[in-house]
């Protein structure tokens, strides 16, 4: 049947008004994990609330202090690692190994990192003597909606919160509604390590009520989201409404680009890695290859060899590589993206199939699936397919790659494969995109911003930049002649 949650609104665990919940199903089974509170716009008013009402406190303590609430919280996430990392892959599909290696340790890392790296905040002196003194001071927003996705569920709450917490903001986080489990037990958790109530209050519900209505509420700050771009579209309009400033990490198409003169088995090993972890779930996993002609043949049978050996099963099992998508919907609309390339003439090299063999015919899982002689022209090439399928394009020249690789909506990363950097970096230098790796891709780490531009959305998280996020800048002026020295000065 399982555990019935709650969401965490002015530091208490409360159900629904309606009572109502919403089922969370386990992908690799079809089995009910859980059930959260389906919330709407009256639980959203009471969060907002609270927040109000806790943001000035919490502001106005240090970021030391807050910083200890943070490392008191990434302590007790990290004790809780074994149970969250099973609860995280149930409710969709991750496998053990990734819950347990990544989001767990990445979860809790998040918090310690912001809660150090904030005490490095700094501001401007600004050249307006000798009359007077000029500064610029961050100061919170006051109370942010995060809005998240269930391709990491706990993982992007985080990237979030952190931030926003240590910078002196109260939140109201609204998770996804077919993984918000995780979260909620982090609501739980924020009780226990003693953040004062209200700081942080996690409602779960429907996107369309719980989510617009934190979109709209006119007690909110900011508006930062992760998820689709035809809903961050929908987000910037009805923010428009409160002149609401957003911060969108939105889809991508990223194209990896195979050189002639690049490693071909390190090729190999970043392009299996970059199209099937988490079942190509991710916002930066590859959707086009980008392969030089006389390295085609060569690179789609090795890439092809490689993918064969990708283990797809339970999730919990830990020699799983790659588990089930993580709904049934989701699962379908991968599949209407295979039939689609079928008919459109690409030539299917690898997978497109649902595994038929008990258990697995239970989930919603679909094979590692590659595609060759695709044209960027191609429908399931131009949008983003968020599964474990990927299309081969061939060119001949840099500059071909590169035209390729802008000739998209998107505008998240890419990445180049060659021995010659010179040229890499050049590469680097004309695609229009967030980030571009260099012989890597998927590597995302704190230190480093991510975000992209074009439909891709803009903002930053992780890195310092992040900070800037959840601050506006406010100039102070002190005058230190003794008078305003206005040219009036002497007349009046
Ligand atoms: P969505 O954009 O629909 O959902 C992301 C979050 O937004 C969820 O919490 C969702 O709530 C909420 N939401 C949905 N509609 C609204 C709304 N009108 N106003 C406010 N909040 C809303 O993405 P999905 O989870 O449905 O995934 C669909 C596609 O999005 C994927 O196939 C992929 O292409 C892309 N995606 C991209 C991600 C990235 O990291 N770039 C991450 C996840 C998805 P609820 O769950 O209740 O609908």
């Amino acid at each position: 049947m399982g555990n019935e949650y709650r969401a965490l609104i002015d530091g208490k665990l409360v159900a629904a008004a309606s009572g109502e919940q919403m089922e969370v199903v386990n992908p690799a089974n079809g089995e009910v994990v859980g059930r959260a509170p389906r919330c709407g716009p009256a639980e959203i008013d009471k969060a907002v609330a609270a927040a109000r009402r806790a943001a000035p406190a919490w502001a106005a303590l240090s970021i030391p202090a807050r910083g200890k609430l943070l490392v008191k919280l990434a302590a007790a996430i990290a004790a809780h690692r074994e149970e969250w990392a099973r609860l995280e892959t149930r409710q969709y599909g991750g496998p053990l190994w990734k819950t347990t290696s990544f989001d767990l340790p990445f979860a809790s890392e998040l918090l310690e990192y912001y809660a150090g790296v904030a005490r490095g905040m700094t501001g401007m002196t600004l050249p307006v003597g000798p009359t007077a003194a000029s500064m610029t001071v961050r100061e919170p927003l006051g109370v942010v909606g995060l809005i998240t996705p269930w391709n990491f569920p706990l993982v992007t709450v985080l990237a979030k919160l952190a931030p926003a917490l240590i910078t002196g903001n109260a939140c109201v986080v609204k998770p996804p509604s077919c993984a918000p489990l995780t979260a909620l037990k982090l609501g739980e958790l924020t009780i226990e390590v003693g953040l004062p109530p209200g700081v942080v209050n996690i409602v779960t519900g429907p996107g369309a009520s719980a989510g617009e209505a934190l979109v709209k509420h006119p007690g909110v700050d900011k508006i930062a989201f992760t998820g689709d771009s035809a809903t961050g579209k929908r987000i910037m309009t009805l923010a428009g409404g409160t002149v609401k400033p957003v911060a969108m990490e939105l889809g991508g198409k990223n194209a990896l680009i195979v050189m002639d003169d690049a490693d071909l088995d390190a090729t190999v090993e970043g392009a299996v890695w970059s199209s099937f972890f988490n079942s190509g779930q991710n916002c930066a996993s590859v959707g086009r290859f980008l392969v030089q002609e006389s390295v085609y043949e060569e690179f789609a049978a090795k890439f092809v060899a490689a993918a064969k050996k990708i283990t797809v099963g339970d999730p919990l099992d830990m020699a799983t590589m790659m588990g089930p998508l993580a709904y049934r919907g989701h699962r379908d609309n991968v599949e209407r993206y295979i039939a689609m390339a079928k008919k459109s003439g690409a030539k299917l090299l690898l997978g497109g199939e649902r595994p038929t063999a008990p258990p697995l015919d239970k989930g919603f899982y679909v094979t590692p699936t590659i595609f060759g002689d695709c044209d960027n022209r191609m429908e399931f090439m131009r949008e983003e397919i968020f599964g474990p399928v990927v299309g081969l394009i061939r060119f001949k020249t840099a500059d071909e790659a590169v035209a390729l690789a802008n000739d998209t909506r998107y505008g998240l990363c890419a990445s180049v494969w060659t021995r010659d950097l010179r040229n890499g970096l050049v590469m680097a230098g004309q695609i229009k995109v967030g980030t571009v790796w260099l012989n890597q891709h998927l590597s995302i780490v704190f230190e480093a911003p991510w975000g992209g531009c074009k439909e891709s959305g803009f903002g930053k998280e992780n890195s310092t930049l992040a900070l800037e996020e959840y601050t506006m800048i406010k100039n102070v002026w002190i005058d230190l002649a003794g008078s305003p020295c206005t040219p009036w000065q002497g007349k009046v």
